[in-house]
């Protein structure tokens, strides 16, 4: 891996790039999978990178949704395994959620090697290898297991595509998306849409599932139900905008 000094001003964002190309080398992120890490470098840029009154809105309502479930999933790919591996296995285990491999680059290698990386960070039972269920979808990761994504009722989707979103919520499951585009189809479709960056968001879940892993259900339930996530997403777009007038008044001054 790169040095990255630890006080150069973008640091986690410069090693969060570094762990993502070590992913690609240990053959468990795609090469793909570093063009959708760029794009959400770029739009991390744009939101400042820091988890916005929106963001940290949406991780709590999506923290009591996942301790209201009944069968909650953490689907995993590629980027999420090279990124937040231990952060996935400790939420799974606050949350007894089980963790599922699902590829849109799907090869049988791929999820060999993704498993065997989620048990070296302590993972247990990490379902994916058996795609024994399918979803009304044209590409690979419409392949899911039955015992897993097929019957959740709630399913935590970081870096999902907008098509398979759609089809997750088509199946009345409840939809959390991870995404920094609040754009993107996934995070339009999407039940909570957490528009952050995911080592950021699984850091503040754990904090929220940490504080929040002894309320009842009627004060869980209080959270979701006054959660809206139209106004979430608008507040996500217009927090972006709030930035950028900003930082554009401010090399404004510098530049005269
Ligand atoms: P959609 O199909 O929903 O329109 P897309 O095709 O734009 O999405 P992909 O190319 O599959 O999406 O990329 C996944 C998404 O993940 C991008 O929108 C990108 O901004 C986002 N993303 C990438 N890296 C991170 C990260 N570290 N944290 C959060 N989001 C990320
Ligand atoms: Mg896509």
């Amino acid at each position: 891996m790169t040095q990255i000094p630890h006080d150069h001003p973008r640091y986690k964002s410069l090693i969060t790039r570094e762990m993502a190309v070590e992913g690609v080398k240990k053959g468990i992120t795609s090469t793909q999978g570093l063009i959708a890490q760029g794009r959400g470098e770029a739009f991390d840029y744009l939101i400042g990178e820091y988890s916005t009154e929106s963001a940290k809105e949406a991780e709590r309502a999506a923290t009591a949704h996942l301790l209201l479930a009944k069968k909650p999933v953490i689907s995993i790919n590629g980027n999420t395994a090279a990124l937040v591996p231990d952060e996935m296995v400790e939420l799974s285990n606050i949350i007894k959620a089980s963790l599922e491999v699902n590829l849109f680059h799907r090869s049988r290698d791929r999820i060999d090697r993704i498993i065997e990386h989620m048990e070296s960070h302590g993972a247990e039972n990490v379902l994916g290898r058996k795609g024994d269920s399918v979803l009304d979808l044209s590409h690979d990761r419409r392949m899911v297991d039955h015992e897993g994504i097929y019957s959740a009722d709630v399913v935590l989707v970081p870096l999902e595509d907008g098509d398979r979103c759609e089809k997750l919520s088509e199946m009345d499951k409840v939809v959390i998306a991870i995404d920094l585009n609040p754009l993107s189809r996934t995070s339009q479709c999407a039940d909570v849409t957490i528009v952050d960056n995911i080592t950021r968001a699984f850091e503040n879940m754990l904090q929220y599932a940490d504080e929040m892993k002894n309320l009842n259900y009627d004060k869980l339930r209080e959270i979701v139900d006054s959660y809206d996530n139209n106004r979430i997403i608008t507040l996500a777009i217009d927090e972006i905008t709030t930035w950028l007038s900003k930082f554009s008044k401010e090399s404004g001054t510098k530049r005269l």
